[in-house]
């Protein structure tokens, strides 16, 4: 299959600077969770998105200085010499494939408590740290000599970057990281020397590394600049207004801008609170001002979308993250005419939980995302099928699709049934609440896929007994029959059995069914993601009058892992839904619940029509015991094993049964021993062993 002309322009080359891009995808800097700590787990990645025809990879931040580091998240570092040849790692492997490698260089001042170093954080202004955890640190304002320094530190970072391979080197001034923002923005610059007061003051610090960087490397390497251009927070803050003023002053400084907005929760919206493109309104325009290359981002997944973002002038290049996360082969199967076959990004920021809880990343639509070099996953390339010939999958989940479409990719005679008429599970069901439509995509990708293979059959409205699996005689029988929510309140806070009324009890799957509960709707969350603050939404949509009660402090309180925690709690609040924080529910002594405090124990008997539970879920593992039952048959139906996989083995996020479901497919057949560690570890070299008796004199 050959390229479509429309798409052609995605795949022309453009010089950055010195150096051309051959073509007009580009991987923006994004973190793992992986940095330097699982070095050859974060180089893989990268190969693979050159691989998979990026024509430019970026690194995530890295930190130049030790001065200022941001533990425990895990970025990379450029501290010294030594760090150089991890990071010529990445450039040897981007280039392999053709491709571009750029770097961002990081310093982040005032966002970073420095824990590790137990340095003093240094910013613009004397102020408490920038974190998520509210570090009780403060950062020391700059003084002009700690300016120098930074500037020293920053071209010696470059001219590293530069030895380790780089074609583009950044100055970061973005996402509420990197120095040049904070001196940037009113907020935290209180200064009265030439860095505050003025824009063009404020601004000096990001000219003065642009120039000492391009003065640095610029003769071979490009010197890109990220930008944040506003802080939506008015006039206060950044604001698109004051950064076209600046880019009309210094426009041609870098040799590539690459524009976002200031804030990561903002720039990484979740599909729930922004479509692809959601950063035009922001980003538009700057490509005026400017005669140098831009890039931004948009969660773009679409050629479409991308060809009229270049055309119409807003971007010249399509900066990706998530869907170069999703599919590192994305713009492979753009330029082979496969576009049905991209994995696109639901936009759900699974795979910024990685960063945020400090573990390597995980994808909800590609389930080798992280896995390349622990497991040897390649995303698009599978191992051809072992010895068995067949597999029955009971359940057409997301765990149950991806087990199916793999299994099919290697070969094996695959029967997947489902119970409902359509195949998804609870993908389907859950995509049709306020805001995840696009979560369809993790079965419709599988769907189409399971679709063009032969040796993959679909039953639907096919409800699977034990008879019928020791009837329909097939090898190996994987259970991926989800799981059910609870009405007996157990979760997090209850560990026992609750008796609250059973006519007032609703749970998530009653909701699904359309038995949406009607007047005042008590919900209470002891799940803590983002489904009890979804069906809050989705009960007042439909008319409720919503009370949210968590034992939490917030609502959905995971969901600061995902970025949208505080969106989810102001959006909740200006629909006029109560949120109760601190409190439990438990069964009153009438025919209404208490919610108690969870401190305090004072307790309240609550009025309200219904009580929609979201707590935990049990898992549909009755087929595995009525098959335990007549294990004597499983010889003479030919059954070798009976194995349950994604919620029904253990109910948790869709990434964990897509990655489930995954596993199973890649392990079939092959001989795992259970006392080895199964994947790639790396191991910090340790230091020579010191004479400990004179090691402190
Ligand atoms: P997971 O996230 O693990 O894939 P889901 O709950 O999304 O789990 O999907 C489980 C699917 O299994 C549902 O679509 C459900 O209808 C189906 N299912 C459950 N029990 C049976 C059964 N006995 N026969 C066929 N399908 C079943
Ligand atoms: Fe997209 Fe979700 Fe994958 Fe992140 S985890 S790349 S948001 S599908």
């Amino acid at each position: 299959m050959s390229l479509d002309e429309r798409y052609r322009i995605l795949f022309e080359p453009l010089k950055i600077g010195p150096v051309t891009a051959p073509n007009r995808f580009y991987q923006v800097p994004h973190c793992n969770g992986m940095g330097y700590r699982d070095v050859s787990g974060m180089v893989a990645l990268r190969a693979i998105k050159a691989e998979g025809g990026w024509g430019t990879v970026c690194t995530e931040q890295v930190e130049i200085h030790y001065t200022s580091e941001i533990t425990p998240f895990i970025e990379l570092r450029i501290w010294d010499d030594r760090d150089v040849p991890v990071l010529a790692r990445i450039t040897s492997a981007v280039h392999e494939y053709g491709s571009l490698a750029g770097i961002e260089l990081a310093y982040n001042g005032i966002n970073g408590p420095n824990f590790y170093s137990r340095e003093v954080p240094l910013g613009p202004s004397d102020l408490p740290t920038l974190t998520f955890t509210n570090d009780p640190v403060q950062a020391r304002a700059m003084t002009k000599s700690d300016i120098a320094d930074l500037r020293r530190w920053h071209r010696k970072a470059a001219l590293r970057a530069k030895s380790a391979g780089f074609d583009i080197i950044y100055v970061y001034g973005a996402h509420g990281f990197g120095a040049p923002q904070h001196f940037i923005s009113r907020r935290f610059n209180h200064r009265t020397d030439e860095y505050g007061g003025s824009l063009k003051n404020r601004a000096r610090l990001l000219v003065e590394l642009i120039e000492d960087t391009k003065e640095a490397v610029g003769d071979t390497c490009a010197v890109a600049c990220r930008i944040g251009v506003d802080e939506l927070i008015g006039k206060e803050g950044i604001h698109r207004e004051e950064m076209l003023e600046l880019f009309s002053e210094i426009g041609d400084l870098p040799d590539l801008w690459d524009l976002t907005l200031c804030n990561w929760e903002y720039d990484s919206r979740t599909s729930r609170f922004g479509e692809e493109g959601h950063e035009e309104p922001f980003v538009n325009g700057f490509k005026q001002l400017t005669k140098k290359p831009v890039v931004g981002v948009g969660r773009f997944t679409s050629p479409d979308t991308m060809v009229y973002q270049i055309r119409r002038g807003i971007l010249d290049l399509i900066g990706a993250a998530r869907p170069s996360i999703a599919d590192p082969f994305l713009p492979k199967k753009i330029f082979e005419d496969r576009i049905d076959d991209i994995r696109e990004c639901i936009g759900c920021n699974i795979c910024v939980s990685g960063d945020m809880t400090m573990s390597p990343i995980r994808c909800t639509q590609n389930p080798t995302m992280g896995e390349e070099w622990r497991r040897r996953w390649h995303p698009e390339k599978i191992k051809s099928k072992g010895p068995s010939k067949n597999v029955l999958i009971v359940g057409g989940g997301p765990a149950g699709m991806e087990c199916a479409r793999a299994l099919g990719q290697r070969g094996y005679h695959v029967t997947l049934a489902e119970k409902n008429k359509e195949l998804g599970g609870r993908v389907s069901q859950e995509s049709q609440l306020p805001g995840l439509a696009e979560w369809n995509r993790v079965r419709d990708y599988r769907m189409w896929q399971i679709r063009q293979m032969d040796n993959v059959e679909t039953f639907l409205a096919s409800e699977v007994t034990a008879d019928d699996i020791l009837e329909y005689s097939s090898e190996h029988v994987v259970l991926a029959t989800g799981s059910k929510w609870r009405r007996d309140g157990v979760s997090r806070y209850h560990l026992f059995p609750q008796t609250f009324p059973e006519n007032l009890i609703f749970t998530p799957d009653d909701i699904y069914e359309d038995n949406v509960p009607s007047g005042h709707v008590v919900l209470y969350d002891d799940d803590h993601f983002y489904l009890g603050g979804v069906l809050a939404e989705h009960c007042k949509k439909k008319g409720c009058e919503v009370t949210l009660v968590t034992p939490a402090a917030v609502v959905s309180s995971w969901t600061v892992h995902t970025l949208e925690q505080e969106i989810i709690q102001e959006n909740l609040l200006n629909t006029g839904i109560k949120i109760m924080p601190h409190h439990f529910v438990r069964p009153g002594k009438k025919k209404f619940p208490e919610v108690v405090h969870i401190y305090t124990g004072e307790s309240t008997v609550l009025t309200c029509d219904a009580l929609v539970l979201v707590t935990a879920r049990i898992p549909n593992a009755s087929l595995e015991s009525e098959l335990e039952k007549v294990r004597n048959s499983w010889d003479e139906a030919g059954i070798k094993s009976v194995t349950r996989i994604g919620d029904a083995n253990a109910p948790s996020t869709i990434a964990a049964a897509v990655y489930s479901g995954h596993r199973y497919a890649r392990e079939l057949d092959e001989e795992l021993d259970p006392d080895i560690v199964p994947f790639n570890r790396e191991l910090t070299q340790i230091a020579p062993e010191p004479d400990w008796k004179t090691f402190w004199e």
